[in-house]
């Protein structure tokens, strides 16, 4: 990839920067020949929205007590995040090279200690938003008035932990929480709406007690328009955006592959991706 001025990356496009997060992430698959990077490619737009126009963050110093909070409820999915945080200026973009090698701070799976920006050790999944609740509910108490948002997958609304959470932030009126559910209706075991349904799902969180909305999480302008609306909300209710996405999205050989938890990449096939992903970047 060329490289470019910070002061030239400031006026990117979302549509911009999330391909650049796609472009990321297949790099570092590459560097391991392997790679949650279905769920990275699906997930892109989301995080676009998230770092270039939801986010009150300072790049440069990740640790600003002042920061809203954003938790990667799924560990596996750290690739996606790294790729957010390189493009976001928080990592530099040649520990690409590092990716999940010894010594690294880009292990595969999420680790607070290791990485600038990454906020929790996700994964065992169902704990994100837990944590999510006691960390807005600090926050609230301090006064700052920073947003939490917490990134959880379809799968984890399988777990008993996830809606235990859920009815802790309603009884608390966690109007500074922002719960995101990447509905790629894809888990380890199959499609998650075969494996443990969680339909209705938007009707499932406002029963719940949140302010729920349900939009294609790989459009852009339906994100920025959810993610708007969740901050706006004027009421006591902790919000939450299901986003379904699709997993591959932006490389059509990889979307059209049968759809798996973890999508096998030949060697030959990154190259060959990094050049499809080109051929359909935003001009
Ligand atoms: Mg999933």
């Amino acid at each position: 990839m060329t490289a470019v001025s910070p002061q030239s990356r400031s006026n990117l496009s979302l549509a911009q920067r999330a391909h650049n997060i796609r472009h990321h992430a297949l790099r570092m698959g590459e560097v391991q020949g392997q790679g949650y990077v279905g769920q990275a490619l699906g997930v892109a737009d989301v995080l676009a929205v998230s770092y270039f126009h939801a986010l009150n963050t300072r790049p440069h110093d990740p640790e600003w007590e002042g920061r809203d909070r954003f938790l990667l409820s799924i560990g596996h999915y750290a690739i996606a995040l790294y790729a957010a945080l390189i493009e976001a200026g928080v990592l530099p973009e040649a520990e690409i090279e590092t990716y999940g090698m010894d010594d690294s701070r880009l292990p595969m799976s999420g680790m607070a200690s290791y990485t600038p920006g990454m906020e929790i050790t996700g994964g065992s999944l169902g704990h994100g938003l837990g944590i999510g609740v006691g960390m807005a509910l600090g926050l609230r108490r301090k006064g700052g008035g920073q947003f939490v948002y917490n990134l959880m997958s379809d799968g984890e609304l399988g777990e008993g932990s996830t809606w235990e959470a859920a009815m802790g932030a309603a009884h608390h009126k966690l109007s500074n929480l922002i719960c995101i559910v990447d509905f790629n209706d894809q888990q380890a075991d199959g499609p998650s709406t075969e494996t443990l349904s969680a339909e209705p799902v938007a009707d499932k969180w406002r029963a719940f007690g949140w302010h729920s909305q349900r939009v294609d999480g790989n459009d852009l302008d339906a994100l920025v328009a959810a993610f708007d609306a969740a901050r706006a909300h004027d009421g006591p209710e902790p919000r939450v955006i299901v986003a379904d996405t699709r997993m591959c999205r932006g490389v059509p050989f990889l979307e059209a592959r049968e759809m798996t938890h973890f999508v096998r990449v030949e060697p030959e096939e990154w190259g060959r991706a990094l050049a499809v992903l080109e051929e359909g970047a935003p001009r």
